[in-house]
């Protein structure tokens, strides 16, 4: 693996960021402080685990699916390809058709989103997601990963559930919420690691690619 450079593709977590409408706020607050006389600054945080750069374990959709401390490293952690999806609606079958997909490959998709949603704290309804007909396509080719870059695979008013079904049934592993816009497409080494949560349905994780 090269060792030139890092690029973060994970967004950073704040008080106030943006979340799925239904879902909790982030909250980050200081309990001890220094400047108030404790001996130490310690911060607690509040959040869903479907917020900001995270994992989607298959519990999250599949009854009886796997939790996310499960997570394979082999998985998140490896060589992934950037596809540039030049739809401003959705992720679809005729334009995955073009990039020539194999098995056990690792996708990172790079939308619109990634220049235009994570601008504002604001919920942007009408992200780019992929179409439960594309969903189907990745998990009939045995991609291995799929990465997006806001914050569902699925869209807000639909294939939301078709989607996740589709691909997390698959054994396909998600990772939502990464900002791809400092990133060209091509291949790169992935490094993607969620928290260790116990049978959760998801974990925020951080993010990165190096050059290869
Ligand atoms: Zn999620």
């Amino acid at each position: 693996m090269g060792m030139s450079s890092w690029i973060d593709i994970s967004v950073p977590l704040y008080t106030g960021m943006v979340h799925w409408p239904d879902n909790p706020p982030v909250r980050i607050e200081r309990m001890k402080n220094i400047d108030e006389g404790d001996v130490a600054n310690v911060s607690a945080m509040s959040m869903g685990v479907h917020t900001g750069t995270h994992v989607d374990a298959p519990i999250h959709f599949v009854h009886g699916g796997r939790g996310v401390h499960l997570a394979p490293f082999e998985a998140l952690i490896g060589p992934a390809r950037i596809i540039e999806i030049k739809d401003t609606h959705a992720v679809k079958v005729n334009e995955l058709e073009h990039h020539d997909i194999q098995p056990g490959e690792r996708l990172l998709f790079k939308t619109l989103n990634s220049t235009r949603c994570w601008r504002t704290d604001d919920f942007i309804e009408d992200f780019v997601y992929i179409s439960q007909a594309a969903a189907r396509y990745l998990s009939d080719r045995h991609v291995q990963t799929v990465g997006v870059d806001y914050l569902s695979v699925g869209g807000f008013t639909t294939d939301a559930e078709e989607t996740h079904q589709a691909l997390l049934s698959a054994g396909i592993w998600i990772i939502e919420g990464l900002n791809l816009s400092a990133v060209e497409p091509g291949i790169y080494e992935l490094a993607c690691l969620p928290l260790k949560i116990v049978d959760s349905d998801g974990a925020p994780a951080r993010a990165v690619l190096a050059a290869r």
